[in-house]
C-alpha cells in the first residue's frame, strides 16, 4: 500500500543565489522584460544602478537609477563601492555593490540590467554565479519605431543609439542566452525559462547532497 507524501519533507533546498544579466541595445524591449521577470518571480530583484544621467520624463530616483552627481560617481569608484562601472553615451552607469553582495548571501537571486562592458567586468569578478542574456530585435525597423515611440529622447539621441546599437549588437557571443523580442509574450516565458534551468543547475543547488542523504535514509 503507498501512503501519502508527507507535505513537510520537501521545504525547499537552499541554493546560491545568481546573477542574472539582460543587455540588448535600447529599444530590444528590456525593461519591459524586466518588469515582467520580477512581477511574475518574487525571488529575484533588481540592481539598481547609479548614473550621472539626467533623469527622463516618469523616472524614479532610487527606482530607475540613482541619479547622481560626477563627483559622487568617482567618490563610489575610489572607494569601491561598485561592482562594475562603464561610459555608456558618454554617461557613467555603475552597480553597486552592497545590494548585490547582501542578496547573493540571503540566496536571493539579482537582475541587472547592464550593457556588455559592465557583463564583461562581471565576468570577471563572479563568472560561476554568472548567468548572460542578450535580447535583440526582430529587426533594424523595430528598433528604430521603439526608440521613437518611446520619444523621451531627442531625435539626436535617438540617431546616436541606432548607431551604437550595431555596436552593443556585435558583442552577442559574449553571451550565454539570446533571446529575439518579436513577440513580449513568447520572450518573456522563454526568459522565465532560461532563469528556472538555471535556478536548477546542480552547483547551485547547495542543499542538494543533504535533500539527497535524507531522501535515500530511509528507502
Ligand atoms: P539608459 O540610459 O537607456 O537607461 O541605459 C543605457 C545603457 O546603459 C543600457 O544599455 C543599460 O543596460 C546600460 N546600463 C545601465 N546601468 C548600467 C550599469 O550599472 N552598468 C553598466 N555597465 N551599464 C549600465
Amino acid at each position: 500500500m503507498t501512503t501519502a507524501p508527507q507535505a513537510s519533507f520537501f521545504a525547499g533546498i537552499a541554493r546560491r543565489g545568481l546573477l542574472f544579466i539582460m543587455s540588448s541595445p535600447s529599444g530590444a524591449g528590456k525593461t519591459t522584460l524586466s518588469r515582467k521577470l520580477l512581477a511574475a518571480d518574487k525571488l529575484i530583484s533588481m540592481s539598481v544602478s547609479v548614473t550621472t544621467r539626467k533623469p527622463r520624463p516618469g523616472e524614479v530616483d532610487g527606482k530607475d537609477y540613482y541619479f547622481i552627481s560626477n563627483d559622487a560617481f568617482e567618490t563610489m569608484v575610489a572607494d569601491g563601492d561598485l561592482l562594475e562601472w562603464a561610459n555608456v553615451f558618454g554617461n557613467l552607469y555603475g552597480t553597486p555593490r552592497k545590494p548585490v553582495e547582501t542578496a547573493l548571501a540571503a540566496g536571493r537571486d539579482v537582475l541587472f540590467d547592464i550593457d556588455w562592458q559592465g557583463t564583461q567586468q562581471l565576468a570577471q569578478a563572479m563568472k560561476d554565479d554568472l548567468v548572460r542574456l542578450f535580447i535583440l530585435p526582430p529587426a533594424p525597423d523595430v528598433l528604430r519605431e521603439r526608440l521613437i515611440k518611446r520619444a523621451q529622447d531627442s531625435s539626436a539621441v535617438i540617431a546616436k543609439r541606432m548607431a551604437e546599437a550595431a555596436h552593443e549588437i556585435s558583442h552577442w557571443p559574449e553571451y550565454d542566452y539570446v533571446v529575439v523580442n518579436d513577440d513580449l509574450e513568447k520572450a518573456h516565458q522563454q526568459v522565465f525559462a532560461i532563469l528556472t534551468a538555471e535556478r536548477l543547475k546542480r552547483r547551485r543547488q547547495l542543499g542538494l547532497a543533504e535533500f539527497v542523504r535524507n531522501l535515500t535514509k530511509e528507502l
